[in-house]
């Protein structure tokens, strides 16, 4: 099974954006891609929002609920998407909003440098 992330990006204008578009939808397949594009986008003053999803299929497959049963319906109580650079090339992190569950997605291996991350509130 592949694994990829779909982002999006926006920009305040399009001159601004080295696309010159001020939206750019980009699907990479490896976490270190999707790491860059994240900082370059958090980097640049001239981002005004940027999102991402994991898309594993079409039909996505993204868990609905945490470890402890919550469930992950409606905005409210959507988990918070999150990312940890680490040496691996990075981790997409989906935390529960009701409590300190934290799911990584490629799961935390025992070289990875983000146990100080996962233990933290
Ligand atoms: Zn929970
Ligand atoms: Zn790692």
């Amino acid at each position: 099974m592949t694994q990829a992330w779909h982002i999006t990006i926006r920009w305040d204008w399009a001159e601004d954006s080295p696309a010159g578009v001020t939206v750019v939808d980009r699907v990479v397949d490896n976490p270190a891609d999707l790491g860059r594009l994240v900082n370059a986008a958090r980097a640049d003053p001239h981002v005004v929002a940027f999102s991402y999803r994991q898309v594993r299929e079409l039909t996505g497959d993204e868990p609905q609920h945490c470890r402890a049963g919550h469930a992950a319906g409606g905005s409210a109580t959507r988990p918070v998407r999150d990312w940890w650079p680490c040496s691996c090339g990075g981790h997409l992190v989906l935390r529960c909003r009701r409590c300190p569950d934290v799911l990584a997605d490629p799961p935390v291996g025992a070289d990875c440098d983000t146990k100080g991350r996962a233990t933290s509130p």
